[in-house]
């Protein structure tokens, strides 16, 4: 009797996502791609990044790269971007060689000069702050007569944080401002300083097919900045949430979007609904859907770079609070006082495994979900004030299993 032939499966090959990137949202987007079942394939210079210490690859190299994208999405069945600063030649010459890429390089180009975003968001008919072209100092000068009163003047290209940025009271402050943002080699261009009174953001996943889906308006609150508090969702009125949304569906149909991206506005003390910028991406007034939400903007984004149906955005608690956790110093990516986090009832520890700490790094964030606005804040800023990174005293406690291990 010949023995009975076992049936053997056939192997399994994952969709393979690549990120260009390996930062903290390529690290939330892996996971969410890895408990969809994917393999994720990561391009960051930097060996360990939070991304490439747990992604399935990692190749080392630079986003800017032409061959290193190339042979990222020779590996990959979707490439996907954490952030918008590559060159969008380089994204031009992926996409030539036939790779699918999300958002588009055209979407990036579009939006990764704030100047061309500005355009592109203006001749779609949306509400922005007034904004100038200026190629020289002169032109600052006569943008601020212009619009008679302070100026901001930014970047065009690679700024965060705040980082590209410079507020001009007085025409003397047009030279320091120019310098202070290297102007000439890099192109600036100037917008009217609004002296909003919230800072609102709206996330949303659009599909390839145009269907979007959107997360509740909330209220950001910048130190330094740098995107501090988040609550969701903002405290508003109807009309104001629904123009929001109508706002943010309209500005990323304009860009074709297609993945997650983020809508920053300043609500004006008029009523006034204003567009601060466009980002192309996952975003840190997003973080908060991991828990608060039916589906996070991490496995959203994933959903709609795959060309998967959409999930629900829809908040399932009351209120949820985000707030940033910094690095305080030099130091090491070991949290210190992690456990007293944990203990707080409804607070969720996110530690993005960065290998230094240093001042302002955004190092880690906390989540806090309750049945009211007050009771999220008051847990994320306990579950917050319980953790820092890189004080002096951040001596990573070990493990207990490294205990046993030191002591035998
Ligand atoms: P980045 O792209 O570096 O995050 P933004 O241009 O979004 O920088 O600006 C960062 C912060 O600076 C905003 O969240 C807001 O608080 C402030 N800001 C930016 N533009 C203006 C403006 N035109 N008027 C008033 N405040 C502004």
């Amino acid at each position: 009797m010949t023995p009975t032939a076992r049936i053997m499966p056939k192997p399994f090959r994952p969709v393979t996502l690549g990120i260009v990137g390996g930062g903290q949202l390529a690290r939330m987007i892996a996971q969410a791609a890895f408990r969809l079942g994917c393999d994720v394939i990561v391009l960051e210079k930097d060996r360990h990044s939070p991304a490439a210490n747990l992604a399935t690859r990692t190749i080392i190299g630079d986003w800017d790269d032409p061959d290193a994208l190339i042979d990222l999405g020779r590996r990959v069945d979707v490439v996907t971007l954490e952030n918008e600063f590559v060159s969008s030649e380089s994204l031009s010459a992926l996409e030539k060689t036939g790779c699918r890429l999300f958002p588009s390089a055209a979407c990036i180009r579009t939006v990764q000069d704030k100047l061309v975003q500005k355009k592109a968001l203006a001749a779609a008919g949306l509400p922005l702050p007034r904004f100038q072209d200026t190629p020289s100092p002169d032109d600052v000068a006569k943008t601020m007569e212009l619009f008679g009163g302070s100026i901001v003047l930014k970047k065009r290209r690679n700024g965060y944080d705040g980082k590209g940025n410079a507020t001009i009271d007085h025409p003397d402050q047009v030279a320091p401002a120019w310098d202070k943002l290297g102007g000439g080699a890099n192109e600036l261009f100037a917008e009217e300083f609004c002296p909003f009174e919230r800072e609102l953001a709206v996330m949303l996943a659009r599909g390839k097919n145009g269907d979007t889906v959107i997360y509740p308006v909330v209220e950001t609150i910048q130190r330094d900045h740098i995107c501090h508090v988040v609550t969701a969702p903002a405290e508003l009125d109807t009309k104001t949430r629904a123009r929001a949304e109508e706002t943010a569906r309209a500005a990323v149909d304009a860009v074709k979007g297609v993945g997650v991206f983020s809508v920053e506005f300043f609500l004006c003390s008029s009523g006034n609904l204003l567009i601060n910028e466009l980002a192309p991406r996952v975003h840190n007034s997003g973080h908060y859907t991991i828990e608060a939400c039916r589906t996070s903007q991490f496995e959203n984004h994933v959903r709609a770079v795959l060309g998967w149906p959409l999930g629900s955005a829809r908040q399932l608690v009351p209120a949820a609070v985000m707030i940033n956790l910094l690095g305080a110093g030099p130091g090491d990516g070991a949290p210190l006082g992690l456990k007293d986090a944990l203990a707080i009832d409804g607070a969720h520890v996110h530690v993005y495994g960065k290998s230094a700490s240093r001042p302002g790094r955004k190092m880690g964030h906390v989540t806090a979900v309750g049945s009211s606005a007050e009771e999220a804040t008051d847990r994320a800023r306990r579950a917050a004030e319980s953790i820092s990174f890189g004080r002096e005293e951040a001596v990573r406690e070990p493990i207990p299993s490294e205990k046993r291990r030191a002591s035998r």
